[in-house]
């Protein structure tokens, strides 16, 4: 599972999903654009369809991603433990893996109730560049767990954020390379992250 706002999906999520699929020899990689999202109240998030939609055009061409609605189809703020339990009801066999940013891990760690969380996946943390993956707090935390409750693993380093790319949208820069192709027609088309809301004149 790959649990994130998509606001809009990128290459740094997807080469997470994949490395994670590869170092732990995972059948499935499943996307799960969040609700409602917690901790981004101040700005305004793109519509659950819009997320959901570039999640889905992003994954389509691969046969190991598929994308769940479980999280946008709550109609409430997501929490990581509702969406495992989800998950889990789904996958009752399964050996669940969660995959997260560095950064993300950190968040969901001092936040929720990350006794639980542990009983329902295991969790893999990646790096990303401009956090720091073994941080103090982390490891404290993490000692008190058994040992394979978290993973940390180093990625490629890809420096995209979607808060990047919705900041180049605005600005009319580009967003190719760094969202898969479908994604920067959906923007497009959508006219996504426009201050104006208004289409360039010249339809790009
Ligand atoms: P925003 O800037 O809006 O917060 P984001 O780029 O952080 O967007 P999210 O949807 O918040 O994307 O993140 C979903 C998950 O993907 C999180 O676990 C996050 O840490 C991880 N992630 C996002 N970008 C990267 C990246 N470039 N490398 C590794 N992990 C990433
Ligand atoms: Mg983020």
């Amino acid at each position: 599972m790959m649990g994130g706002t998509f606001d809009p999906i990128h290459h740094g999520h997807l080469v997470a999903a994949s490395e994670v699929a590869d170092r732990f020899a995972l059948d499935e990689v499943i996307f799960v654009p969040t609700g409602q999202p917690w901790q981004k109240g101040e700005r305004h998030v793109s519509s659950p369809e819009d997320r959901y939609l570039m999640t889905v055009i992003a994954t389509a061409s691969n046969p190991r991603f598929s994308v769940s609605r479980v999280d946008i189809d709550r109609h409430k703020v997501t929490y990581t433990v509702d969406t495992l339990r989800d998950l889990r009801a789904q996958h009752p066999d399964a050996d669940l893996y969660f995959i997260t940013g560095a950064d993300a891990l950190e968040s969901i760690l001092s936040w929720q109730d990350w006794e639980e969380l542990f009983g329902l996946a295991k969790f893999v943390g990646v790096s990303r560049p401009g956090y720091k993956l073994h941080t103090e707090h982390l490891v404290s935390h993490l000692e008190q767990l058994p040992a394979d409750a978290v993973h940390l693993i180093e990625i490629p380093a890809l420096a995209i954020s979607s808060t990047d790319c919705r900041r180049r949208a605005a600005e009319n820069r580009p967003v190719w390379y760094l969202v898969p192709d479908g994604v920067v027609q959906y923007i497009s088309k959508r006219n996504l992250y426009r201050a104006s809301g208004v289409a360039r004149p010249d339809g790009a």
